[in-house]
C-alpha cells in the first residue's frame, strides 16, 4: 500500500488542543493509519443549516450583532464538514457521525473569551431565541463529538479562548481549570512546574477536556477514576445569563472552593452534569498524590465463559480495594483491533467475524491467545503492593488456564505499557487504533451499568452478541469496574461512509438498549441519537424523573435556548413537536418550535 502524505499534527505548544511533543510521532503514526485507508472526503455546505423557528434574514441580523459584540474573528459560519480525526477534530458536527454527517450540524461556531462573553452570547441567544450548544474541546467521540443535538444550533466552542489552568495547588492537591484545558495540557503543566508529587486521572486518550469529560461523567483508571466524583466547585453561566459559583465558591473570599464540594444548602452541581442547564466556565478537581511507586499487572483468561466466575472473583476484591484502580477487563477482540489493521486483513466474509479468526490473530499478540485480559495496577511501597498482589494472584489463578503475564517479557512498545502509563496518570493516544477496523472508522458504544456480578456480566454479553449477530457487526467489549458497579462498554466500529453499516449500527444499538432496559440495565452515557430512547428507559413512576428535569429546564431556561434535547431533556418550546428520536422515527428534527414564547408553561 502506498502511504499518503501525513501533514503534521498541531503541537500543544502551538494550539490549546494540540499533541505534546513527546507523543508527536505516535500521533503521526496513528493519523497515517487512518489516512491510508480513508476514502471519504470533506463535504462543502452551500447552505448554512438554519435552526428552526427563525428566518434567514433575522438569523443574518442576529449573527451580525454577535460579530459586533464579540469581534468578527470569533464567529464562523459552518461552510464545510471535514471529519478530521481525533487530534484535529471538527467543532461543526460529529466527526464520528452515525447518520448523515449533516444531521447534527451547527450553523455557526462562536468562540467566547471569558465568562462575561459567555454571558453575552447567552443573552443574545435569548433575545433571538437561537439554540446554543456548549463544547469544551469537542472530542466526545462515540457520544456525538462536538455536534449539537438540534440542527443549526450555534456551537459555543469554549476551548479555543478559555483554556487557562487557573490554579494548581501543590499542598492541597487540587486544580482549577477552564473548559479548554486538556489532559495533555494539565499533565505537561504539572511536570513543567515540578509538581511530580501530583497525579492526574486520565481517560484512554488524553485529548479531551478535563472539565468536559467530567461533565459528561467520563472515567479514568487511577483510584480517582470517577471524574465527576472528584470534581469540587464550579462556575456556571445559567441559560438566562446570570453566573453562579457552587459549593464554597458562593462565599466571597473563601479559600476552600476546591476542598469542600457542598458549601451550604442543596448541592446544585448535579443539574449541570450530562445536562443542558448551564455553561460551565470553571471547574475544580482533587488531584491524587503520587503514591511513590506503582506496578501494573496483566492476567489472561482462556475462555469467553470464564467471564462469570471472574467477575464474581473481582467484586469483593474491588470493593475491598485490593483491586485498587478502575480496572479494565478487556475482550481479546479489542486487543486484536488495537493492532490498527482493518478487519479485511483478518477476514473477508460477511457477518460478525467468527471467533476462530480472532483467536488465530490473538496468537501473534505478545500475551498470546486468550479471551479476557485484566489490566490492573497496585500502588505504594513494595511490601504494601505485594500483600495485595498475592491475594489477587491466588484468586485469579482459581480460573483454569489463567495466566499472569510477566511484564519483563513485554517489549517497551507493548500496549501493556500504555495501560501502565494511563493507570498512573500519564495521558496517551494509542487506544484509538481499533477505529481502523473499517476504513473511515467511526464508533459508538453500548454502555450499560450493572452490579459486579457474573450473571449480570453474562446477560449483557449475551445481549451484545445476539444483536451484533443480527446486524452483521463486530463488537469490542470491555468491562470497566468501578467500586460497586461496572460499566460494560461495547464499542461498535462502523464505516462512516457506508449508510447501510451506519443504519445497522444504529439499529443494533437501539436493540441492545431496549433488551438491556427490559432486564433492568440502563446506560450511563450515550450518543446524541440515543438520548431520547435512553431517557425514556429511566421511566420509573410514569417518567417522574424526566418530568422533574423538564420542570427545572423550563424554570432555568424559559426560552429553551440551551442545548435543547441534550440527555433527552426538551424545553417547553420544543416539546410535543416530534423532536424525540426513536427506532420508528430516526429524524433528528421536529415540527418547528412554539412560535410564541409567551405561551411557555412555567
Ligand atoms: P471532550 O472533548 O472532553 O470529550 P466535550 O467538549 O465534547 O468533551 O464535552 C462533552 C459534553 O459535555 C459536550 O457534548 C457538552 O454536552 C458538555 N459540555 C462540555 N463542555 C461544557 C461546558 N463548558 N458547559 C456545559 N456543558 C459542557
Amino acid at each position: 500500500m502506498t502511504s499518503k502524505p501525513v501533514p503534521p499534527t498541531p503541537l500543544l505548544s502551538e494550539k490549546h488542543n494540540g499533541i505534546p511533543t513527546r507523543l508527536f510521532d505516535k500521533a503521526q503514526e496513528t493519523k497515517s493509519g487512518i489516512l491510508n485507508i480513508a476514502t471519504k472526503s470533506e463535504s462543502e455546505r452551500t447552505k448554512v443549516a438554519l435552526p428552526q423557528g427563525i428566518n434567514q434574514t433575522t438569523f443574518r441580523v442576529a449573527i451580525a450583532e454577535l460579530c459586533d459584540r464579540l469581534g468578527e474573528e470569533h464567529v464562523e459560519f459552518v461552510t464545510k464538514l471535514d471529519d478530521g480525526w481525533y487530534m484535529e477534530n471538527p467543532n461543526t458536527h460529529d466527526g464520528m457521525h452515525i447518520s448523515d454527517d449533516s444531521d447534527f450540524v451547527a450553523s455557526v461556531v462562536v468562540y467566547p473569551g471569558s465568562t462575561e462573553e459567555v454571558q453575552t452570547v447567552v443573552q443574545w441567544a435569548n433575545a433571538y431565541r437561537i439554540p446554543i450548544s456548549p463544547i469544551s474541546i469537542g472530542r466526545n467521540y462515540g457520544y456525538g463529538g462536538a455536534a449539537p443535538r438540534v440542527r443549526g444550533a450555534v456551537v459555543l466552542d469554549l476551548g479555543r479562548r478559555m483554556n487557562r489552568i487557573l490554579d494548581i495547588n501543590p499542598d492541597d492537591c487540587t486544580c482549577l481549570v477552564e473548559p479548554g484545558v486538556t489532559y495533555f495540557a494539565l499533565y505537561e503543566e504539572i511536570q513543567a512546574r515540578g509538581f511530580q508529587h501530583l497525579w492526574i486521572d486520565v481517560p484512554d486518550i488524553g485529548g479531551g477536556s478535563v472539565l468536559g469529560n467530567a461533565l459528561d461523567r467520563g472515567v479514568g483508571y487511577t483510584p480517582y477514576g470517577d471524574h465527576w466524583m472528584m470534581h469540587c466547585g464550579m462556575e456556571v453561566v445559567l441559560p438566562t445569563g446570570e453566573v453562579i459559583r457552587t459549593g464554597m465558591g458562593a462565599l466571597p473570599g473563601n479559600n476552600s472552593w476546591q476542598l469542600f464540594p457542598y458549601g451550604f444548602g442543596p448541592t446544585a452541581d448535579g443539574i449541570f452534569s450530562q445536562s443542558n442547564m448551564g455553561v460551565v466556565t470553571k471547574m475544580g478537581f482533587g488531584l491524587m498524590p503520587n503514591p511513590g511507586d506503582h506496578e501494573s499487572y496483566l492476567y489472561t483468561f482462556p475462555k469467553d465463559k470464564d467471564l462469570s466466575q471472574l467477575i464474581d472473583i473481582i467484586r469483593p476484591l474491588r470493593i475491598a480495594m485490593i483491586l485498587e484502580n478502575v480496572a479494565q477487563l478487556r475482550h481479546v477482540s479489542m486487543q486484536v483491533g488495537l493492532e490498527g489493521k482493518p478487519r479485511s486483513s483478518y477476514y473477508k466474509g460477511k457477518g460478525r467475524i467468527p471467533d476462530s479468526f480472532i483467536h488465530e490473530a490473538a496468537q501473534n499478540l505478545s500475551h498470546g491467545d486468550c479471551s479476557w485480559l485484566y489490566y490492573g495496577m497496585s500502588y505504594g511501597p513494595k511490601e504494601i503492593r505485594q500483600y495485595k498482589l498475592d491475594i489477587i494472584h491466588k484468586e485469579f489463578m482459581k480460573i483454569p488456564g489463567a495466566r499472569r503475564i510477566d511484564p519483563a517479557s513485554l517489549p517497551a512498545d507493548d500496549y501493556f505499557w500504555v495501560r501502565d502509563r494511563i493507570a498512573s496518570g500519564v495521558p496517551d493516544i494509542e487506544e484509538l487504533r481499533w477505529v481502523n477496523w473499517h476504513p473511515n472508522g467511526g464508533h459508538i458504544a453500548f454502555s450499560p451499568v450493572s452490579p459486579v456480578r457474573g450473571n449480570d456480566a453474562t446477560a449483557l454479553w449475551d445481549i451484545a452478541r445476539k444483536r451484533c449477530d443480527e446486524y452483521d457487526l463486530d463488537f469490542f467489549p470491555t468491562f470497566v469496574v468501578g467500586l460497586r458497579e461496572m460499566h460494560l462498554i461495547v464499542e461498535i466500529v462502523f464505516n462512516r461512509d457506508d449508510p447501510v453499516m451506519r443504519n445497522n449500527a444504529r439499529a443494533c444499538l437501539r436493540g441492545m438498549i431496549d433488551d438491556a432496559a427490559q432486564r433492568g440495565y440502563g446506560e450511563y452515557r450515550t450518543h446524541l441519537a440515543f438520548m431520547d430512547q435512553i431517557a425514556g428507559t429511566y421511566n420509573w413512576n410514569n417518567g417522574a424523573l424526566l418530568k422533574f428535569n423538564e420542570k427545572i429546564k423550563d424554570c432555568l431556561d424559559p426560552n429553551g435556548i440551551m442545548a435543547p434535547g441534550k440527555s433527552g431533556i426538551w424545553p417547553a418550546r420544543y416539546r410535543g413537536r416530534g423532536w424525540e428520536m426513536s427506532a420508528s422515527d430516526e429524524s433528528s428534527e421536529g415540527k418547528g418550535v412554539n412560535p410564541n414564547p409567551g405561551t411557555v408553561r412555567l
